[in-house]
């Protein structure tokens, strides 16, 4: 099977939460599948980085933006890449250029328009677990792009999508998809399965477990996403 796996800012965000997403990788490569892993920027360290754009301009272009923020991403895929290595299985990190995911020129919230997978399929084959820095591609002038905050979940979804796989797993600091936010709200009930309508309605009522788009995207490729915690090994929630 290919499985794309992807995982969020709090599930990288420390060298002990990095080693147990490679752990997770490691364990879907020794059951014989391919590994598709997507990241985000470590915790928050894409805030930080915007916070650093704003102490020197109130008026950044949206290209130099990019080009900055997408840097989050690039650092967690290579140190994610090195915790598997030191595991003893062999794996590449790639930025969005390097995977060839081809988006619009929208800056700041670009649309993917195509993957030139190659890259991918050629290391996928090599025997490498791929991974893939999330929220980021290039447009056609080569410029880098980001697809709007919350953009590596529609990463994991595009890969999973136009790599054909098998599964889509988000791995997240919460278990599942609530039906209100359970870091707020102790009485919170998760969903045991949620359709893609569901999910966008609790989308636009400001949950923020998968990115809006990410959704519309597996909607309309028919790409079943399982949401889990990537610390606790319980049963999470299918879109
Ligand atoms: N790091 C980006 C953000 O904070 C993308 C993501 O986490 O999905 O919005
Ligand atoms: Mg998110």
């Amino acid at each position: 099977m290919l499985i794309v796996q992807k995982f969020g800012g709090t599930s990288v965000a420390d060298p002990e939460r990095i080693r147990n997403a490679a752990r997770l990788l490691v364990e879907a490569a020794q059951e014989g599948n391919q590994v598709v892993a997507v990241v985000s920027a470590q915790g928050d360290l894409t805030d930080r980085l915007l916070e650093k754009i704003d102490s020197i301009t109130d008026h950044p272009s949206l290209r130099e933006t990019d080009a900055c923020v997408s840097a989050g991403e690039n650092i967690s895929a290579a140190l994610v890449a090195m915790a598997v290595e030191a595991m003893g299985q062999s794996a590449i990190s790639l930025s969005g250029w390097q995977a060839g995911l081809i988006t619009d020129r929208t800056h700041g919230n670009a649309r993917i328009r195509f993957l030139q997978g190659g890259r991918i399929r050629r290391e996928l084959q090599a025997g490498k677990i791929v991974v893939v820095a999330g929220f980021q591609g290039v447009d056609s002038e080569k410029d880098i792009t980001t697809l709007g905050r919350g953009g590596s979940d529609t990463t994991a979804v595009a890969l999973a999508a136009l790599l054909e796989a098998d599964r889509c797993v988000i791995f997240t600091d919460v278990d599942g998809v609530y039906d209100k936010d359970p870091r707020k709200f102790p009485d919170a009930v998760k969903y045991e399965a949620v359709d893609y309508g569901q999910m966008l309605e609790l989308c636009s009522r400001g949950a923020q477990v998968l990115h809006d788009r990410c959704v519309e995207l597996a909607r309309d490729h028919g790409i079943r996403i399982e949401v889990r915690s990537a610390f606790r090994d319980v049963p999470g929630t299918v879109v």
